[in-house]
């Protein structure tokens, strides 16, 4: 249905598809589609409202990454189960019903798997998964399922109104380290042409395999596992009302890489 759609245009090769809240619930299921509710630049400006439950992003995707309400905490979402990992660390399975003000997901389909033998740093592993990736690809979704050296973890203070922005909630950010843990990296790679709609580059959460340990990663060294990656060649963004599709590419990505460190490694 046409108004469903509010705003429909290529980035580069990315066709991108903002919908109503309403054209979310229609969109059908398909593959090599990245599925997002709410926009970074929402976010960035304390926007840490937003009027999608996690069933209904979970419906269209089954891995990904994000928060939930009030930025309590990292979201993982692995094999159709949502994860939140608190500021204190603790991971905890999210409720269907929480709804979310910035997720993006997929209905994950590989085009590439391999086995991979480190150990890579940070910077190395970001190469490995580009080297891996299909060129062509202007979004890919990425899994490694692996051995871990030295996480670097992150996670934010669930907020309260009235909301500060992200760049004041992450000055307080909790940090912490892993020294060894085997688990799944899960993010994704989006192109600079949509910073401000997306974190441009790699975006990447992990959760250990005993589920105790997760949250956004600063860094990590990966000793080995496997390596897979879906292309997605289209982004399909549900707006709440009163938010835009904005400007993407023209957001500050300077700003992006200082609230989501570690980010800008190379390849992106
Ligand atoms: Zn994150």
């Amino acid at each position: 249905m046409a108004r469903d759609i509010i705003d429909d245009r290529f980035i580069g090769a990315l066709h991108v598809r903002a919908l109503t809240r309403a054209g979310f619930d229609h969109d059908p299921v398909t593959e090599h589609t990245a599925i997002q509710a709410g926009t970074l630049e929402a976010l960035m400006a304390g926007g840490y409202e937003g009027d999608t439950t996690l069933d209904e992003v979970l419906r269209l995707g089954d891995l990904g990454i994000g928060t939930i309400q009030q930025l309590d905490g990292e979201l993982v979402i692995l094999d159709g189960t949502a994860w939140s990992v608190g500021s204190d660390g603790m991971v905890r399975e999210v409720d269907g019903s929480t709804l979310t003000p910035f997720a993006v997901v997929t209905n994950f389909a590989p085009d590439v798997i391999r086995t991979v033998e480190g150990p890579f740093s940070f910077g190395q592993l970001a190469q490995v998964v580009d080297d891996a990736a299909p060129p062509d690809a202007p979004v890919i979704a990425i899994r490694i399922d692996g051995e871990f050296a030295d996480l670097s973890l992150r996670s934010v203070e669930k907020q309260e109104p009235p909301y500060k922005p992200l760049r004041e909630v992450v000055a307080h950010q909790t940090e912490w380290s892993v020294a060894y843990a085997t688990g799944t990296l899960v993010g994704f790679r989006f192109p600079d042409a949509t910073a401000g709609l997306e974190v441009p580059g790699y975006h990447l959460h992990f959760l250990s395999d005993d589920r105790r340990i997760g949250g956004h990663v600063m860094a990590a060294t990966l000793l080995g596992g496997r390596l897979a990656i879906d292309p997605c060649d289209e982004l399909h963004v549900e707006l709440p009302d009163g938010i835009g599709l904005g400007t993407p590419g023209s957001a500050d990505r300077a700003e992006i890489a200082r609230l989501e460190g570690g980010t800008d490694s190379a390849g992106s």
